[in-house]
């Protein structure tokens, strides 16, 4: 080959280009912002991957991949993390949890979730007495079950007023009872005269005088009512009890939570707290909201009024999301249709209510006139019957645009085939929560185990091809913490360790956190940006305290997060992560519980 001048000077280009690339190759679009290496890394992809490191960048996953190949991508302001060879699954998604609820409360509540005796729990209320100013109250707002306790029992009147003295005190275990000590009863003026609402009643001892006791009969606003009436925390303490509420979800491998709205909780005014963290783009959570009426007999006008106000519909689009997107409508849309999941009392029934029919149709109407989706409360498969007529008949009655819009029914314990098969024919999806696992002796005792042996009936559900989320429907009805309800999915048993559901009825691993991700994704209309840990979606995850996929079942109820990420961002980071653990404000007040107890006890 003979080599002319130019062929000379070409090749001494060439060269020149060459000696002045820089050591390693840095294409800034591919070049990672954050790689994670030596990790167990469960992708969640249909092909159920596993992978050794993952590489982040611009908020979203750049790839998942072996040591090797992720560690190409790395560049020289790439942050380097060594998950020590433990588990890395996409960030957890709780489908149904009263989120910005929870976040207001949270710094005023003793939480019970997790405590292993009644003794502990009762020495923590004296404790919580003594350190609680006057004209404060000491609550525990429900997340709890008797059969946690060694002890499977609840706490009597007397041991309550023991722990607590003269400090007024609220203990409220789900939706079914609660206690009031004297102090209590004193403050609010209830006594052997006051008339509890329909459907409840101040329980009196055999000498007519007060327990204590309120009992939801099945109506839990007597319950309701007391929570409403505790002093607020102040607007500083409420914004800083919402940090500390997300940051113990965060700590739990929480990324995403989608919101329920919730009984005494009216929006704009109750949810100031988290949307001055999302003003301030300080969300450490993506979280999505449905909003709930609170004027019973005047749900439309107040959809009506949101609706000429708020805009729905912007889930999935990823320049938007700033962690805090209106979703729509729900969980109740109706008050006459909703049926309390209260299973020490008897079933609810709709029938028994002459407006609930024309009560929830109209409001159904104007979500699908307005493009609005819903999700809709009902516990038993009876409701979600009659609903469903509902359903149809403005499908019918618009030319299927109910079909057209992204819908669900929230929890469906007892739902039979013959429904489940109306719910898909309608294109409709399920969010299914952990309640049994704090009721679920009462549903046994009420219902049989053959009935609970379905409850709900998840498999088949998934079998059917219905869009299923998972969740707790925490802080009230259950604990906030997701580990309890995966072992709840995948055991079939509650937190005292009874065995409700069959081994058809039971989910693998791997389906379970199927649910609680990608699954649960789909309840807020975001399955296509998050949820797995394939590249292009949000780079949400969480690294466990244990290995998810191997450990005891019975352990499974005791993982936490080591370090948690959303959009490539550190938000919680624990031993050897400690140092990424982002600064949060102490708790205020000085008094709170969360202050002493955190949150959660492992
Ligand atoms: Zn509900």
């Amino acid at each position: 080959m003979k080599f002319t001048t130019n062929s000379y000077l070409a090749g001494l280009l060439i060269l020149l280009l060459v000696a002045c690339q820089p050591a390693t190759q840095q294409n800034p679009a591919t070049t990672a912002e954050l790689i994670v290496t030596n990790a167990k890394i469960a992708v969640m992809d249909a092909e159920q991957t596993f992978a050794e490191a993952i590489a982040v960048k611009d908020g979203k996953v750049l790839a998942t991949g072996s040591h090797t190949e992720i560690i190409a991508l790395k560049g020289d302001s790439t942050k380097m993390l060594d998950a020590e060879g433990r588990t890395l699954i996409p960030g957890l998604n709780d489908s149904h949890l009263h989120l910005t609820r929870g976040g207001r409360f949270f710094n005023a509540e003793l939480r019970w979730d997790g405590v292993k005796t009644l003794k502990r729990a009762l020495q923590m209320l004296k404790e919580q007495a003594e350190r609680t100013p006057e004209g404060q109250w000491v609550r525990v707002i429900g997340g709890w079950s008797p059969f946690q306790f060694a002890e499977k029992r609840f706490p009597t009147p007397a041991e309550i007023n023991e722990a607590t003295g003269n400090v007024p005190t609220y203990v409220l275990f789900l939706y079914s009872r609660a206690w009031l000590n004297k102090a209590g009863l004193e403050i609010l003026g209830i006594d052997e005269n006051t008339k509890a609402p329909e459907g409840s009643q101040f329980e009196k001892g055999p000498d007519g005088k007060l327990s204590g006791v309120l009992l939801a009969e099945p109506n839990p606003t007597i319950l309701y009512a007391r929570i409403g009436s505790l002093p607020p925390l102040s607007s500083d303490e409420m914004i800083n009890s919402t940090r500390q509420f997300y940051r113990e979800l965060n700590r739990l491998g929480v990324t995403s939570g989608i919101d329920a709205g919730g009984g005494g909780h009216k929006f704009p005014r109750d949810y100031t707290g988290t949307a001055s963290l999302a003003t301030a783009g300080e969300m450490p959570i993506r979280l999505s909201y449905y909003l709930f009426p609170q004027n019973k007999g005047a749900e439309y006008e107040e959809f009506q009024e949101w609706m000429a106000n708020n805009e729905v519909g912007h889930n999935g689009e990823i320049h938007l999301d700033h962690g805090y997107e209106l979703e729509g409508g729900g969980e109740f849309l109706a008050w006459s249709a909703g049926d309390f999941e209260n299973f020490l009392a008897p079933q609810p029934l709709l029938e028994d209510r002459p407006t609930w029919r024309a009560d929830i149709k109209r409001v159904i109407r104007l979500h699908v006139d307005k493009g609005w989706p819903f999700r809709i409360h009902a516990t038993y498969g009876e409701s979600i019957a009659n609903i469903l007529g509902v359903l149809e008949e403005v499908n019918e009655e618009t030319g299927g645009k109910v079909a057209q819009l992204r819908w669900l029914f929230d929890h469906a314990e007892t739902v039979q085939e013959s429904e489940l098969a109306r719910i898909k024919a309608l294109n409709g999806g399920i969010a299914i929560q952990a309640r049994l696992a704090y009721a679920g002796e009462y549903f046994v005792e009420r219902y049989g185990a053959d009935k609970a042996k379905q409850a709900p009936p998840v498999k088949k559900m998934l079998e059917m091809g219905i869009p299923v989320g998972a969740g707790t429907d925490g802080t009230r009805v259950a604990s906030y913490n997701p580990w309890p309800a995966l072992y709840w999915l995948i055991t079939g048993e509650t937190v005292g360790g009874l065995g409700l559901a069959e081994a058809a009825n039971r989910l693998s691993r791997s389906e379970a956190l199927h649910l609680y991700t990608q699954g649960s994704a789909y309840i807020s209309n975001e399955e296509r940006v998050k949820g797995t840990l394939e590249k292009g979606m949000y780079a949400d995850f969480a690294l466990l305290s244990d290995d998810y996929f191997s450990v005891p079942e019975a352990q499974i109820k005791d993982i936490q997060s080591v370090l948690t990420v959303v959009g490539g961002k550190v938000v919680y980071g624990s031993g050897a992560y400690l140092s990424f653990n982002p600064p949060l404000p102490a708790v205020i007040p000085e008094w709170s519980p969360v202050k002493f107890y955190g949150g959660y006890q492992k």
